[in-house]
């Protein structure tokens, strides 16, 4: 969906609650990791980043950045209907419903939306799918624009908070890295408001921050 045609179909009286998918919604990192071995690499998760930590096996040697691009499109192309999803979430998102307009704004290539929105469906997540491409300050200004209610953007990237936090300050901003491994190579990010890695205590906390 576009972000125009979403926005229109916002519910003007309601909170919105905007999410990340790779790290918030679905377990990308881990499904990269299985995937790559296929293709010949691996990740090394030594640091909060994929480009350095993809190692060419036949070499035993960082994979170059032409190389990771490559295998990044060719991973969303193969696998982007079949990520697992995080833990919690689903029963978390058919909670958070009653309270939040929801909707999934991830920087899915184009091409492969279709299949992210029937990868989420398929684990029983239907709710909206917006491909973005880079900073996603922008459209969360022109979402968070079409209510009056509060709302809240759910990413696992810094630089993200950064852009929501430029475009569209008023968004209440959380940080949230699903994988175990990955959450304690990063600190909350300075932009967010807070920093959450599990559903259930998101789900409490999305809750509690209407009321308060
Ligand atoms: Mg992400």
């Amino acid at each position: 969906m576009d972000p125009a045609t979403f926005s229109a179909q916002i519910d003007p009286a309601r909170p919105l609650l905007l999410l990340d998918a790779d790290e918030v919604l679905l377990r990308f990192v881990e499904h990269l990791e299985a995937y790559l071995p296929t293709r010949g690499f691996e990740l090394r998760l030594t640091s909060f980043q994929l480009g350095g930590n993809i190692y060419d096996l036949s070499k035993d040697a960082r994979a170059e950045g032409p190389v990771v691009k490559d295998l990044l499109a060719s991973f969303f192309d193969d696998c982007t209907h079949d990520v697992p999803l995080v833990d919690g979430a689903r029963e978390a998102i058919e909670s958070l419903k009653a309270h939040y307009d929801i909707a999934v704004l991830t920087n899915v290539p184009e091409r492969c939306r279709d299949a992210r929105m029937a990868n989420l469906r398929a684990h029983g997540l239907d709710v909206p799918v917006i491909a973005n491409r880079g900073e996603k300050g922008p459209v969360a200004a022109l979402l968070a624009g079409a209510t009056d209610g509060p709302t809240v953007f759910v990413d696992d990237l810094p630089p993200q908070h950064a852009s929501v936090a430029a475009h569209a300050p008023d968004i209440y901003r959380v940080h949230f890295i699903a994988d175990p491994r990955l959450a304690p190579m990063l600190e909350k990010a300075g932009d967010a408001h807070v920093r959450i890695d599990d559903w259930p205590t998101l789900e409490r906390h999305l809750i509690t921050h209407l009321e308060g």
